[in-house]
């Protein structure tokens, strides 16, 4: 085993995903398992969440052909779809869903001549001004793939919100209207809900929801843990104690010297640093768990290495293991420290780190 470690818990996802039904006992589940899992590691999640799941989502074609070629048979829906006519031909060949949100997919599958039809979400633009078309062009695409031979009957339609983590929920109850008052008339599938929407926007739950953040047991709102919405962290992040000493008054602390000890200092380093993922911008204080107690972060983080003070824990000895993040200290809490957001910190984690299924 290598010193940095993330452990991945395969009960706590699936609890998760038991909390996404709770939420939305009636829709569909597509996983969102981009970007590497959010860092878990896509082919593990995948494999673990295929049977429990409805349906898997990535962004890129390339992920979704990876999965394919590791003997993943779910359902994988593709949120960028296709870029020119040998990624369309992709989606034919392995049985992929495409997201389409622009004109020029539109024109390459009217003018395609598939070996099968392909499954398809058409995607409008409600108000977040990334992916998708605009309201007044709906009517007209909608009918095009309507007519499309190469797609399979009926398509569903999806839209993604741009603030249903935030309180103030003006903007996704706009969003909601403007989808709302274009596929009423729809018979396919709807599709709007990420992890927040599942979590606090019922209206947003339809027929199928994309839930991602959540299902690695991480809360997407500033103001509620994990543990206040019932999730549980899917990674615990480890490494061990490598380095313990007394540092002597006034001398300083890691690259800078940013850090100084105001008396004789119990300094702890631990064997994990940016170089592993760990956010460089965690700030002085950032909460650091040494064999189940917290201690805070001293100095600035290092690639591989970064010092916690031991002054609370007198005991501590070489080889004790360090929680970054996870069970027992949630990532929300290190991002913010960091300045950022858990999505950012989970996709962070770099291929030095071994990944252990617990
Ligand atoms: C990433 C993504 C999701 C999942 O979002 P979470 O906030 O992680 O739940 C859902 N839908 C789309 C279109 C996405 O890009």
């Amino acid at each position: 085993m290598s010193v940095a470690y993330a452990l991945i818990n395969q009960a706590a996802l699936q609890h998760n995903i038991s909390i996404v039904r709770r939420h939305a006992p009636d829709a569909n589940i597509m996983a969102v398992i981009k970007a590497n899992a959010y860092g878990h590691g896509m082919s593990r999640v995948a494999r673990m969440l295929a049977v429990a799941v409805d349906s898997l989502a990535v962004a890129r074609t390339d992920e979704a052909v990876a999965l394919r070629k590791q003997g993943i048979t779910a359902p994988i829906t593709v949120l960028q779809g296709f870029m020119g006519h040998d990624e369309l031909m992709c989606y034919a060949d392995y049985q992929l869903t495409a997201v389409v949100h622009q004109h020029e997919q539109i024109q390459l599958l009217l003018n395609a001549s598939l070996p099968q039809k392909i499954a398809v979400w058409l995607k409008m633009d409600s108000g977040m001004s990334r992916l998708g078309f605009l309201p007044t062009e709906w009517a007209a695409v909608y009918a095009l793939l309507q007519n499309s031979e190469q797609v399979q009957q009926p398509f569903g339609v999806m839209t993604h919100l741009a603030s249903a983590d935030e309180v103030d929920c003006r903007q996704s109850t706009q969003q909601l209207q403007r989808f709302e008052a274009l596929t009423r008339q729809h018979i396919g599938a709807k599709s709007i809900a990420n992890s927040a929407a599942v979590l606090a926007c019922p209206g947003a739950v339809t027929d199928w929801v994309r839930p991602g953040l959540m299902v690695y047991g991480v809360s997407p709102f500033p103001n509620q843990t994990a543990a206040d919405l019932g999730l549980k962290a899917v990674m615990t992040l480890k490494s061990r104690l490598i380095s313990v000493k007394t540092v002597p008054q006034g001398e300083t602390v890691g690259y800078g010297g940013l850090w100084r000890c105001r008396q004789d200092t119990r300094v702890g380093i631990v064997s994990i640093g940016y170089g592993d993922g760990y956010p460089r911008y965690a700030r002085n204080g950032t909460p650091v768990l040494i064999n189940g107690q917290v201690v805070p972060l001293i100095g600035r983080v290092s690639m591989d290495m970064l010092a916690v003070d031991l002054s609370a824990l007198p005991e501590a000895k070489i080889g004790d293991t360090a929680v970054l993040w996870g069970e027992g200290l949630p990532v929300e809490m290190i991002a913010r420290y960091a300045g950022t957001i858990p999505y950012t910190v989970l996709c962070g984690i770099t291929p030095r780190v071994e990944m252990i299924e617990q």
